[in-house]
């Protein structure tokens, strides 16, 4: 008898757990608990972690750019990587619209890539509100966040230790970058020499 009764607790209780679970859950879901997917509802959020020096920093940032469609935003302290460069140049030949934010100190950089964006056409906007304007962010169209303390440069890529985040489809997380990125903007300096 006691078996028996303890039985049918066993089955209240589970399946009260389970009734529990499923309002949770719902209410985690539709409260944006979790993160969600992006917009289209087919795009999972994926973000990956690489590190230098020797972990294909470089490589990978010129492979995420070459993936770029529409836009590309692109906010660094240092930029004078060449095959950072050169991706960045191919997506503006084949139609992307480029934007470049950088630093001030920047501007008389003799060698930076800048000047090699700005001959292809590339706006390059300098900030000096700043102590140091610091962020190193390139936005791909508009699901793709590459960040992290990695500098566009030969250093960061052979000598430093850096680190680089790609975090794509986090459509809330791109909302933010995407605002920071204007606000940057709206007050930096576009270059017209
Ligand atoms: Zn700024």
């Amino acid at each position: 008898m006691s078996v028996r009764i303890s039985q049918a607790y066993c089955h209240r209780g589970l399946v009260f757990g389970l009734a529990a679970l499923v309002v949770i859950s719902t209410a985690a879901l539709t409260s944006g608990a979790f993160f969600e997917p992006g917009e289209d509802g087919d795009k999972s959020i994926e973000v990956d972690a690489i590190f230098s020096p020797g972990g294909g920093c470089q490589e990978r940032i010129a492979d995420e750019i070459a993936g770029a469609e529409k836009t590309l935003r692109i906010q660094a302290f240092y930029f004078t990587s060449k095959p950072i460069t050169e991706a960045v140049v191919k997506a503006k030949k084949r139609g992307v619209s480029v934007t470049v934010v950088l630093d001030k100190s920047q501007e008389k950089m003799t060698y930076g890539s800048w000047r090699i964006l700005k001959r292809e056409g590339v706006p390059v906007y300098f900030d000096s509100k700043h102590a140091t304007a610091n962020n190193k962010v390139i936005l791909i169209d508009d699901h793709t966040i590459i960040t992290g303390s990695y500098n566009f440069t030969k250093a960061a890529e052979e000598k430093n230790a850096e680190n680089v985040v790609i975090i794509k489809h986090a459509d809330e997380v791109f909302e933010k970058f995407e605002k920071n990125f204007a606000l940057h903007l709206k007050h930096s300096k576009k270059y017209s020499g």
